[in-house]
């Protein structure tokens, strides 16, 4: 419970009608998408809640606030716009919720030198639509754009779905503009590059609401693309398919989307398209349109030596129209199942022994009723898999225990491969227990060793990526 000294100096800073405590108006930020606070949620064990929401509308209120919970020991989570599905956030009463998707402005378009700088709270399509209509885009679609904000997807590392060519949200960030736990503000990062000491940026990017906040975000743009193609090949073997995607990538080729399905999601997401016995592998090849040409006809050349069977490019089109389509985790308990996706990456020499690992893993769990993976974003040194897995159980509280060993099972099964445990949606609470297989101890020991320096009273967003001692 925080104390009413407290709420009323947070009054002070935002204004009264900004700082919400009653039970109904803090429910929505109670915690973000991860489906286990959904289930607890459902069936009435989740019993936190943040002590105030607050929302704040400039940098000064926020460092203000910030100063305050310093001064106070009070703890503070940052929450974009909700969208993380790892656990990031999930305050309990003694914490003040700050909420940033009051800092909603396009700040600067600067079509010149291909760079716009947005507050963190704004809107990710909205960043996006912005920048249309000057013939840019910024090239990073996530599935949730319309969902989350420009400052989560610097505190979550995110990954778009245009990825292959144009980078994940490290490859975009120019600058950053953050408030540190005591209050401080710095800029990080002011040229198109450093050679300036360590990238200070990359203590943010990921960070996950721990080490500072994050309140404006400069992003690199690109010009909208000439020209647009789609590619559909069946996959006789989930081998076949990761050797093309291996080759084209080794042989210098960037198609911006690149998606292979294994045999079960091809059935399920292309039914219209599918070849009996076949995965698929979908591209979208996108920039000028000579390039985009060159491109097509070196990978359909590339395909067919890998024994790939072009297919129908409609295929590739329904993806693109459908391809944000997500049904909301209540409609999937309400049919007695819980769902979620895992994302890890490996080189390509061991993608397909994770492949098998899992699948066999997780199919072995009592109450597991699908598994399945696709790739979705790739590298000249390996790929990612994203794999989905769905359960059901009599009693909805006992899917608790089921979807935890999934996730053990999946972490476990990426370790040993040597892969890595997280592609892109972050650690939060639900990869906390297996970050040590990234790191190691001595990782670890120096994750925690520049939080302390940080952060040193613990405040921000405690409880959440990094591991206790
Ligand atoms: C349907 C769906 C599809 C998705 N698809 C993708 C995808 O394609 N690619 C992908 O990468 N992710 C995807 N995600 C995950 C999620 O959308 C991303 O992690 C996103 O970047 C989170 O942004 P947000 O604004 O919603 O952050 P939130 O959920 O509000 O916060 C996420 C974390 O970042 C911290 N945080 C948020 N804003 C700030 C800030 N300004 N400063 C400091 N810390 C902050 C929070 O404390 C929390 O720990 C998907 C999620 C859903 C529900």
């Amino acid at each position: 419970m925080l104390d009413q000294d407290l709420i009323k100096s947070l009054e002070g800073i935002v204004g009264s009608e900004k700082v919400l405590t009653s039970d109904e108006d803090v429910a929505d930020r109670r915690h973000d998408y991860w489906v286990l606070s959904h289930l607890q949620s459902w069936v009435d064990v989740f019993e936190g809640r943040p002590g105030a929401v607050i929302s704040p509308s400039s940098v000064e209120e926020v460092q203000a606030v910030v100063r305050l919970a310093s001064e106070t020991n009070t703890a503070v989570v940052p929450f974009g716009l909700g969208s993380g599905v790892c656990g990031g956030v999930r305050p309990d009463q003694s914490m003040i919720l700050i909420d940033l998707s009051g800092l909603n402005q396009i700040r600067e378009i600067d079509a010149f030198n291909l760079k716009a700088t947005f507050d963190a709270g704004v809107n990710g399509l909205h960043a996006e639509e912005s920048v249309t209509a000057h013939g840019l885009t910024i090239g990073h679609w996530p599935q949730s754009i319309a969902l989350s904000s420009v400052g989560g997807w610097v505190s979550t590392r995110a990954a778009g779905q245009f990825s292959t060519a144009y980078g994940n949200i490290e490859d975009m960030v120019y600058s950053l503009e953050v408030v540190l736990p005591n209050g401080d503000l710095v800029i990080l990062g002011k040229a198109p590059r450093a050679a300036a000491g360590p990238d200070l940026r990359h203590l943010l990017i990921g960070a996950e609401g721990t080490m500072g906040i994050i309140t404006g975000v400069t992003l690199c743009l690109r010009q909208q693309p000439e020209r647009r193609e789609y590619r559909v090949f069946h996959t006789p073997s989930l081998a076949a398919g990761i050797e093309a995607q291996r080759r084209i990538l080794q042989a210098g080729w960037l198609p911006p989307v690149m998606r292979q399905y294994d045999e079960r999601e091809t059935r399920r997401t292309f039914k219209s398209w599918c070849m009996e016995g076949h995965g698929l592998l979908l591209m979208v090849h996108e920039g000028p349109e000579g390039r985009v040409e060159a491109e097509v006809n070196a990978i359909d050349d590339l395909a067919e030596s890998c024994g790939l069977v072009l297919g129908d490019s409609a295929a590739g089109e329904h993806w693109m129209e459908n391809r944000n389509h997500v049904p909301t985790w209540d409609e999937l308990f309400d049919r007695g199942l819980i769902v979620d996706t895992v994302e890890v990456s490996s080189s390509w020499s061991d993608i397909e022994t994770l492949y098998d690992k899992v699948i066999e893993a997780v199919s072995e769990i009592s109450g597991v009723v699908a598994v399945s993976a696709h790739s979705s974003h790739a590298y000249r040194t390996g790929i990612n898999l994203y794999f989905s897995f769905a359960a059901t159980a009599e009693n909805p509280i006992d899917l608790e225990p089921i979807y935890l060993e999934c996730w053990k099972q999946i972490m476990e099964k990426t370790a040993e491969c040597g892969g890595g445990i997280a592609h892109h949606h972050g650690v939060g609470r639900v990869r906390k227990p297996y970050l040590v297989h990234d790191l190691g101890e001595s990782g670890l020991a120096l994750l925690r060793n520049i939080k302390n320096a940080l952060d040193p009273q613990g405040l921000l967003n405690p409880g959440n990526l990094i591991p206790d001692a």
